[in-house]
């Protein structure tokens, strides 16, 4: 028997998807970009609608110099882990800047975004503690609590009473309560009630970590996400983020202002056993964090692109989440249409992400589209033009 075998429902997934000559929505190539919002695929221009480059920091003239610049003086890599010889005076700096930038006392910085969830729900939630986990979580926490061997209970998505029944029916019980949320959460672009699931955690004595990745640098007044922006960043013992998004470059972190997080350095299989981020990408990062900080006017024109969005595909009858936030997915309900829909929207030269179930909530495929603020105008309506010819041709929206 073949060892791939046991994917052969995953085959015929793919194959179904793929019948009749459409493309592989999972390998799609960007031959490459010519800026933050067109690249060249099949040989054509394409408008980028479907990236999570919200500030468009990832063509960052001030980033790729500093990057340059850095690679001339600290080389290509580490060839090391954070506690043996991976760790340069880099890595300390940017942990400096990534905790001042939150106003906490800790920062550790993870090789990405996915282990530094995976590093910090896994070490902190230990098997006699609980996680309480949003339903709709990202693959990353979900992996990180099987690797923690704690008790994992679910909660509706951003349903804060639900979470309190939960924690309630846990009263008197040994262990450590750690419930988890999104920011931004990542399908429907919908944005977590926090200052509801705050007062939870104050009534309860839970612990509490967001996971902020797509919201840094897009929410808040000065950009720390959603739980700056609902004002009870003090409730937050942990933040997650990453740096492959709104920063443009990659790499993930976590900031407290809890002492243990030092501790954390010694047991987070994650971030002990593998390589860390080369100079490169630290440098680059905290130059794209600097230009962050110094223009809160992208971020004012990244939620302005996503009205834009959000306004226009509902303009011509296509379902959306309620909020405009800067991922607005549009949603269908067959898996056919939507494979055909995303195809045609790639023939006339508009990029964006073909989610299916299982990973999308509710089960309904979606056309998962976001915005930068680096779009003009012209580029949003263009795009918006597109969708209503696609949906024209297969009879849907207006
Ligand atoms: N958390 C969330 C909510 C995400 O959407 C992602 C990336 N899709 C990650 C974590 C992982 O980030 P990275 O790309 O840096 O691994």
């Amino acid at each position: 028997m073949s060892i791939f075998s046991k994917y052969e429902p995953l085959a015929r997934s793919l194959a179904a998807v793929t019948h009749g000559g459409g493309r592989n929505p999972f390998s799609v190539v960007i031959d490459h970009p010519i800026s933050s919002t067109v690249g060249v695929i099949e040989g054509r221009e394409t408008l980028l609608f479907g990236t999570n480059n919200y500030l468009g920091l990832s063509q960052s003239e001030a980033a790729i110099e500093a990057a340059i610049d850095t690679l001339r003086t600290h080389g290509v890599g580490t060839t090391g882990s954070r506690i043996a010889n991976g760790t340069q005076g880099l890595h300390r700096q940017l942990e400096e800047r990534i905790a001042a930038f939150f106003r906490r006392r800790h920062c550790m910085v993870f090789s990405t975004g996915y282990q530094a969830n995976l590093g910090m729900i896994s070490a902190l939630a230990g098997k006699d503690d609980y996680l309480l986990l949003d339903a709709d979580s990202h693959a990353s926490i979900y992996d990180g609590s099987r690797l923690s061997q704690a008790q994992v209970i679910r909660f509706r998505h951003n349903d804060a009473d639900d979470l309190h029944k939960r924690l309630r029916r846990l009263d008197g019980t040994p262990g450590a309560k750690l419930i988890v949320v999104e920011g931004i959460y990542s399908m429907m672009g919908d944005v977590v009630p926090m200052a509801e699931f705050a007062a939870v955690k104050r009534e309860t004595g839970a612990w509490l970590l967001a996971d902020e990745a797509h919201s840094v640098g897009v929410m808040g007044e000065h950009g720390r996400g959603v739980a700056e922006s609902c004002g009870v960043e003090n409730d937050v013992d942990f933040v997650v983020g990453t740096f492959s998004k709104s920063l443009g470059t990659v790499g993930g972190y976590c900031v407290s202002d809890d002492d243990g997080l030092d501790l954390i350095r010694l047991c987070s299989r994650p971030y002990m056993f593998t390589a860390s981020l080369p100079p490169d990408v630290i440098a680059a990062t905290m130059a794209a964090l600097s230009e962050l900080e110094q223009r809160p006017e992208l971020r004012h024109r990244l939620m302005d692109n996503a009205r834009r969005l959000h306004a226009g595909l509902n303009a011509i009858g296509l379902r959306t989440g309620l909020q405009a936030s800067p991922v607005v997915s549009v949603v269908l309900d067959e898996i056919d249409e939507a494979v055909r829909f995303w195809n045609r929207l790639l023939d006339l030269g508009v990029y964006v992400n073909l989610s299916l179930p299982p990973a999308t909530p509710d089960q309904h495929p979606l056309l998962r589209t976001s915005v930068m603020a680096t779009h003009d105008a012209a580029q949003i309506d263009q795009a918006i033009e597109i969708f209503a010819i696609v949906a024209r041709e297969l009879g849907l929206g207006q």
